[in-house]
């Protein structure tokens, strides 16, 4: 089976009625994208940038220069292939150091998390922008935010980008231009998805945390793992609508959460008409499987009915009807 597997990884993506899927990565470290590529990604769809920071005293995040060098590994890495990175998530279940004040918050995933955390401290939350536009000089970058909500949060986030371009120009320094994108995984930024589309070129769903918040479900808690539902209906008719108003204006959207890795639910999300997956380099070619097996056209009626069910784990068991006979 692995070995049928690995013939597919220089095989297009692409559905039997001809539809193209994209097939990306999420990596921890710079070092991961040489597996990537060997997994058959065609990019990176999410650099957890927290990694860099995890594991190290408060007072020694990693500077410009640090961040700069592992996200250009990153991206020569890819060998040209786009790759996504994403600001700082620390926070929650990522805490930066386990020793660190964060910890005693009572709340730590409704905190001081990701962008909110970025946000709290501009000094640091710009010598990563400024890495990163930097890192763009050396191939195709996506610059992606986690854990929006706010409109003020964006706001706030796009002029401190502004800022840091500014500040790379009056110090003469290279820098290159980014795909701006914002994560959908706050049932509150899945409700709002017109607003997003108004400041970014793309999103991307973090399934993650959006079935956490949407089902107010602590991912790490394994008291309550049972309860933890993809195909709740309220998830899908997030996921499902985020996907729909992208589609609507042309805008890319991928899904990044686990939900992308999950071969039993590829089908179900090429039906609600995702064409970008990212996900654990381990999964891509079993994904792609999936897809090189998959009508998108029968597929689409099929998930909206399976998005219309009060147990959509139930409608899913039902057979996606066949194609009407040729006249
Ligand atoms: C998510 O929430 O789905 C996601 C991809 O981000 P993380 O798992 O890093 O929180
Ligand atoms: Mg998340």
């Amino acid at each position: 089976e692995r070995e049928r597997l690995t013939r597919l990884r220089h095989t297009p993506a692409m559905t039997i009625d001809g539809q193209k899927v994209e097939l990306l990565a999420n990596i921890e470290m710079p070092e991961d994208a040489a597996g990537a590529v060997k997994a058959g990604a065609v990019g990176v769809g999410l650099f957890r940038s927290e990694f860099l920071f995890m594991g190290r005293q408060e007072r020694q995040l990693p500077d410009e220069e640090e961040q700069y060098q592992a996200y250009r590994r990153a991206v020569e890495g890819m060998q040209g292939l786009p790759v996504t990175i994403r600001t700082v998530d620390v926070g929650a279940d990522k805490p930066l150091d386990r020793s660190a004040k964060e910890d005693a918050h009572l709340n730590p995933a409704l905190g001081l998390r990701a962008i909110r955390w970025s946000l709290a401290d501009p000094a640091m939350f710009l010598t990563q922008l400024r890495a990163i536009l930097r890192a763009a000089v050396h191939g195709p970058v996506g610059l992606l935010i986690p854990m929006l909500a706010h409109g003020s949060e964006i706001r706030q986030t796009l002029s401190l980008l502004d800022f840091a371009r500014a500040e790379l120009d009056n110090r003469g320094v290279a820098h290159g231009p980014v795909k701006l994108g914002a994560m959908i995984e706050i049932p509150a930024a899945a409700l709002t998805v017109k607003f997003f589309l108004r400041h970014f070129d793309f999103l991307s769903i973090g399934t993650n945390d959006l079935i956490q918040y949407t089902l107010a479900i602590d991912r790490a808690d394994e008291s309550v793992a049972h309860l933890y539902d993809p195909l709740h209906p309220a998830v899908l008719r997030l996921v499902a609508d985020t996907i729909a108003e992208c589609v609507a204006q042309g805008k890319g959207v991928s899904v990044c959460g686990e939900m992308a890795g999950d071969v039993s639910l590829t089908r179900l999300l090429l039906g609600l008409g995702l064409r970008s997956f990212s996900m654990h380099p381990t999964q891509i070619l079993a994904v792609k499987q999936e897809v090189l097996r998959a009508d998108a056209g029968r597929l689409a009626p099929w998930a909206q009915r399976v998005l219309m069910a009060d147990e959509p784990a139930l409608a899913m068991a039902e057979p996606v009807p066949p194609a009407p006979a040729l006249p």
